[in-house]
């Protein structure tokens, strides 16, 4: 079996298009601020590129970058100043903080409402018990990746390897609230092949390169492959050895160009959705 793709890219540029036009349609511009702390090259390349996706949708972003000794009261304070600006719809704060700041402290500081990553407790509780609102937008790109492709849900065996606050968790809740029967795995799971092997849907969001092989797939499974992984002479992978798993899998996201470009695309919807129901 020769895996069918799932073409992130069309997926993404077909929503940035949808965004486009409900922005168009608003009395109003959103508003979204990025917030970048120093200056890590990784961190810089994702804020450049979330900025000219949001302006060609319609957008009013502004970055906002401090620098790298910035104290958490500083930063503290500046994201207050966001919450208080009716102008700002949507507040997004580029990860990995410096070390001396406290990342989970500063999520907590953003009004919930204004949210577009659905990293803060509030909204990620709504997501846990059911009540979705602002959902974080990697996993919320898979679901639409998923939706896309038809990959039924209802009842399916998925399974998610890896348990992160900003993919693996919700991703588990977004497909349990989709009817599927979930695994959440990680690094302490026995018998991984084992587990991944009974999973007709399977997620992989570890960050370890290729670790997942052919042999671990069920034949005619469908993968999405999180996993952003730089080998050493530059060339970027996923979790899945591709070649080995598009031989097995029914379905299966490349990398790059699988779920990366989603992200973006539900950040701007995200953005939306937001100024939406702030602004009524
Ligand atoms: P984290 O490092 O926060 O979490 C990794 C998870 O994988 C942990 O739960 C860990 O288990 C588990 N894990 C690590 N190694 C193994 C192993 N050998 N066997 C089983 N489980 C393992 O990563 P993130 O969730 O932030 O990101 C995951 C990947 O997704 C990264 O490659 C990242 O770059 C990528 N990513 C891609 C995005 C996109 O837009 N495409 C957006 C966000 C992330 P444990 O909890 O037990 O330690």
């Amino acid at each position: 079996m020769t895996a069918r793709i799932i073409d992130g890219k069309t997926v993404a540029a077909a929503l940035r298009t949808q965004v486009a036009a409900r922005v168009s349609a608003l009395p109003f511009r959103p508003g979204l601020t990025v917030v970048m702390v120093g200056d890590d090259r990784a961190s810089l390349t994702y804020v450049r590129s979330k900025d000219k996706a949001a302006a060609e949708a319609g957008i009013d972003v502004h970055t906002l970058r401090l620098p790298a000794e910035t104290s958490q009261k500083d930063l503290t304070a500046r994201i207050a100043a966001l919450n208080a600006d009716p102008a700002v719809d949507g507040i997004l704060v580029q990860l990995p903080l410096p070390a001396h700041i406290d990342s989970i402290a500063i999520v907590e500081a953003i009004d919930p409402a204004k949210d577009v990553d659905g990293f803060h407790p509030v909204n990620a509780g709504r997501l846990a018990s059911g009540r979705a609102t602002l959902v974080p937008c990697t996993p919320l790109g898979v679901m639409k990746l998923l939706a896309h492709a038809n990959v039924p849900l209802d009842g399916a065996r998925a399974l998610v390897l890896g348990r992160s606050a900003i993919v693996g968790r919700p991703m588990a809740a977004l497909l349990l609230a989709a009817n599927a029967t979930v695994t959440l795995a990680h690094s302490r799971t026995r018998d991984l092949p084992g587990e991944c092997r009974r999973a007709e849907v399977l997620i992989l969001a570890t960050g370890r390169a290729e670790m997942v092989t052919g042999d671990w797939i069920r034949p005619g499974a469908t993968l999405i492959d999180v996993g952003i992984n730089r080998r050493a002479e530059g060339r970027l992978v996923g979790d899945a050895a591709y070649d080995s798993c598009a031989a097995i899998a029914g379905a299966i996201t490349p990398v790059p160009g699988g779920v990366g470009p989603m992200t973006i695309a539900c950040l701007l919807e995200n953005t939306v959705v937001a100024a939406e129901r702030r602004r009524g």
